[in-house]
């Protein structure tokens, strides 16, 4: 395929063929015994992949930001006091979004490429009264990956409902809803999930649920209104025709070829193939003097990176040059850096092999700009740590 590029932007990304075909299959009726099946196994298995065993899943035909909004429209009455670990743009926008719904938010920003730590939360926590709180695992305008086992134990500790948003880091990073006490955690589709875009999927714990239900006002979405989709996921995974809105079928249908896979390889085996991916993408960018924009190694995620550009290097020829060597990268994201830096995808099906292309490309064009380096040390870089 002479014109294929490779695409590594931090979602969407590019999907199996088995998945693909699943959305090129003829489209069946949203209750055909066939399909109820397979939605009933894709709920059943995304309860596998949040590791919450007790949790009530949703499928919802949506982007990431609509899987923020139910969060939000579902737990938040006028009044409620919410807590948000702000670690980007990402968290930024779920702030915004608690807002819209009446609460009454109290941001903790990190420093950008920071992450808000433990003591900083659980001292903001002791203002009591917080109805939840949110954290966003991997924010994809820094590429920082917060301590969400930390955090989430803040939260439960002075009674704050835990939400966590995986939309970069489900089935990527290590997320394990009940063992961390987050009550309600959400992704979409087109990142590590691996599904094109167009669904938001969640996962309720009982605790999240409860509050729902014990709502003194009515949701004040109607689309997002889980009193519309509860009864609808209910009926799927008892292998009932149910209807409120026409599911994206074809996009279900990939979905669970897409988590068949992902349980077929293993949770544990998927995550430590992530951490070797990220591990090698950014040992890569360090060999080749570039910063980065998480404050310390330990804060970067694994499922993406976020290099800064060069001095002396024009960002926008640096990524034309990786461009027209067969590889598209992402511009900067965050409003306060947004010239100065790049982010790279390496999550679902990405191997080293995309990495070393990606790494490749990456060299190319720092050559193209004149940016002086030794030849092929990202590369290597990148194949040591892989295997360190
Ligand atoms: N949260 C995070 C962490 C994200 O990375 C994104 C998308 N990049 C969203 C929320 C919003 O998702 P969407 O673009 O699918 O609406």
């Amino acid at each position: 395929m002479k014109n294929r590029t490779l695409l590594m932007i931090p979602g969407p990304i590019e999907f199996e063929p088995a998945v693909l075909a699943a959305l090129g299959a003829p489209t069946t009726s949203h209750v055909s015994p066939d399909f109820i099946a397979t939605f009933s196994q894709a709920l059943e298995r995304l309860r596998e992949v949040f590791l919450a065993p007790d949790g009530q899943p949703f499928v919802v035909a949506g982007s990431g930001t609509l899987a923020m909004d139910m969060a939000a429209a579902n737990l938040i009455e006028p009044g409620d006091r919410a807590l948000v670990a702000n670690s980007g743009f990402f968290s930024a926008r779920m702030g915004a979004i608690l807002e819209r719904y009446g609460a009454q938010v109290t941001q903790v920003r990190a420093a950008v490429g920071g992450a808000p730590g433990f003591d900083e939360v659980a001292a903001a926590l002791m203002d009591g009264g917080y109805k939840l709180m949110t954290i966003t695992q991997v924010d994809t305008s820094t590429g920082v990956l917060a301590n969400v086992q930390a955090l989430a134990a803040a939260g439960q500790a002075h009674g704050a409902l835990v939400v966590v948003d995986g939309v970069c880091s489900v089935a990527g990073e290590a997320l394990r809803m009940a063992d961390w006490g987050v009550d309600l955690a959400f992704t979409a589709s087109q990142k590590a999930i691996s599904v094109p875009p167009g669904l938001a999927l969640a996962v309720a714990r009982p605790a999240a649920l409860a509050a729902f239900r014990a709502r003194q006002t009515p949701v004040g979405s109607y689309y997002a209104d889980w009193t519309n989709w509860l009864p609808v996921m209910e009926a799927y995974e008892a292998r009932k025709p149910s209807y409120f809105g026409t599911p994206a079928v074809n996009l279900v249908w990939a979905l669970n070829v897409s988590l068949g896979q992902i349980l077929a390889e293993g949770l544990d085996a998927r995550v430590t193939r992530h951490l070797k991916l990220g591990r090698a993408c950014q040992a890569a960018i360090a060999a080749l003097g570039l910063g980065q924009v998480p404050l310390a190694p330990t804060l970067a995620a694994h499922t993406m990176t976020a290099p800064r550009f060069p001095g002396g290097v024009a960002g926008a020829d640096l990524l034309k040059h990786i461009g027209a060597a067969g590889v598209t990268l992402a511009g900067g994201l965050h409003p306060a850096i947004r010239a100065e830096y790049f982010r790279i995808g390496h999550m679902g099906p990405m191997t080293l092999n995309d990495v070393l292309a990606a790494v490749g490309a990456i060299e190319h064009g720092l050559r193209m700009c004149g940016y002086p380096f030794t030849p092929g040390s990202g590369v290597a870089a990148a194949a040591q740590a892989h295997e360190a």
